[in-house]
């Protein structure tokens, strides 16, 4: 059997393992299952390449290829393994923002290549290869610098308001058409311009794209990069002529688009609001006078509450994942459960910065999966419920979302935490959650405020129990 003919095979059962891969992640039982078979597909996928190289350096006698493979796989593996040891769980979104941007990078210059290496094609096929380069550049333009801008959004370096530049909607429909109108161009004349404006036409627009999209519409922003990021690797895999990648790019590309349609469905907004407009746009509402005074607690007050408490649910959020207080917490659950209190968790599908945020959070912590409710599970129980502790969630429990007709996140659906008997909710001070929006469930009669570091409180009211 020829090298060429074990490498389509070991593509083929990568492909497989991939797919395995998707549907094992999708259950928190099988995700585990789910990471091996990724591992494996990708390891098999790359031994696989490798082979190929190698075979081909030894056949011709180009050994720059392999040289370059070697240098490129080595200087990854470093940075990678690197960054993986040191990137704090909080710093997970922005860095799978960044390497969304490789993915993007990448078609860009595959394209390019497509383009200057001037492949041997046969004529009747030469106006797809110019349609196929023209396409992978400018889905791996868009990709890269709106995953760029995701990244400086997400690390805090860029500000989350949105950009509104006047006509904003006309500007991304009209490079859409030129889009369009450039590839016809370049697919009858390949004039090295039309590239070059293709190129600077995608960087422009993907910058445009995510840096005019508001704070809380932002889960649906890096799920959408993540699908373009698919379909910009399967437009690479069309010009090198390698199914394994269009076969990935695809899954990644659909999934990815089908988890931006769950994020939107999350947040009670359609895919072409999110794109033409965004939460957060109007000035944070309100100031703390409006809502009259907030309560205090101390951890003792709440071990107190625990204690008499028949019901418990928890709902976190971003500052759990910042106070890192998932062990805490975990174990908090545990020694109320062994007296007795029902404690359950209720996830808000955005809560946190990354899709399933939470979710890893508390798997990593150990806490059992069957007291782990999706905020469609667990809130019409919130009303019967003694002590709800949210715990570094601000904008997912945010009443003005379901009563405030005019507040920015007006219509995201909440969990509605104020139902129950008694609120404590954990952060460090008044301030607002990634949408700017103030938050008027820290006035209520049943709520009362515990501050400081949700780590540290909550270590302290298992102390005080
Ligand atoms: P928010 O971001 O609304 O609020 C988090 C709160 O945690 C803050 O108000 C902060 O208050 C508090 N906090 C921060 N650090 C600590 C700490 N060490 N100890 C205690 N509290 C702390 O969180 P939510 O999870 O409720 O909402 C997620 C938001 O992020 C939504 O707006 C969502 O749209 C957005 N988003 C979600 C993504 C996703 O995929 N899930 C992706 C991108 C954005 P204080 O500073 O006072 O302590």
């Amino acid at each position: 059997m020829t090298v060429d003919a074990l490498a389509g095979a070991a593509y083929i059962v990568a492909a497989l393992l991939f797919i395995l891969s998707l549907a094992g992640l999708s259950r928190h039982e099988s995700a585990r299952a789910g990471v091996v078979y990724g591992i494996s597909g990708m390891a098999i996928a790359l031994v696989a390449t490798v082979a190929l190289t190698v075979a081909d350096a030894w056949t011709t006698g180009a050994f720059l290829g392999l040289g370059l493979l070697v240098a490129a796989v080595v200087i990854g593996a470093a940075i990678g393994l690197w960054r993986a040891r040191s990137v704090e769980m909080t710093g997970m979104p922005e860095l799978i923002a960044l390497l969304h941007s490789f993915v993007g990078l990448a078609a860009v210059l595959v394209g390019w290549n497509g383009y200057l290496a001037h492949p041997e094609i046969a004529p009747a096929l030469f106006g797809i290869h110019n349609a196929e380069v023209f396409i992978g550049v400018f889905i791996g333009g868009v990709t890269f610098t709106g995953s760029i801008v995701a990244y400086l959004k997400l690390s805090a370096k860029m500000s989350s308001k949105p950009l509104m530049l006047p006509g904003k909607n006309v500007l991304n429909i009209g490079a859409l058409v030129a889009f369009v109108v450039l590839t016809v161009w370049f697919v009858n004349d390949q004039q090295l311009g039309l590239l070059v404006g293709v190129t600077v036409l995608a960087f422009a627009l993907g910058w445009h794209l995510v840096a005019s999209i508001g704070g809380g519409d932002m889960p649906v922003v890096v799920s959408m990069l993540n699908s373009y990021s698919g379909w910009a690797a399967a437009a690479a895999g069309f010009l090198l002529n390698n199914d394994l990648l269009i076969v990935t790019g695809a899954l990644v590309g659909s999934s990815g688009a089908y988890l931006s349609y769950v994020m939107c469905t999350a947040m009670n907004r359609s895919f072409l609001s999110v794109i033409a407009g965004g939460f957060g746009i109007v000035a944070p509402s309100g100031s703390d006078e409006e809502y009259g005074e907030h309560r205090e607690i101390t951890a003792e007050g709440a071990a107190e509450m625990l204690t008499a408490a028949k019901t418990v649910v928890i709902t976190p959020g971003y500052g759990m994942a910042v106070a890192q207080a998932q062990y805490p917490v975990a174990d908090l659950v545990r020694r109320l459960r062994e007296r007795g209190v029902d404690v359950r968790f209720g996830i808000h599908p955005v809560a946190g910065r990354l899709p399933g945020h939470m979710n890893v959070l508390l798997a990593e912590a150990k806490v059992p999966y069957d007291i782990v409710l999706s905020m469609d599970e667990i809130n019409d129980d919130l009303a019967a419920t003694s002590v709800v502790l949210v715990i570094g969630a601000n904008d997912t429990v945010n009443p003005a979302a379901a009563e405030d007709p005019s507040s920015p996140i007006a219509g995201m659906p909440v969990l509605k935490v104020w139902e129950a008997e008694n609120v404590i909710v954990f952060k460090r001070s008044m301030a607002a959650g990634y949408a700017g929006v103030q938050n008027p469930l820290f006035f209520r009669d049943n709520a009362s405020m515990l501050f400081g570091d949700a780590k540290q409180k909550v270590e302290d009211i298992i102390a005080a129990l």
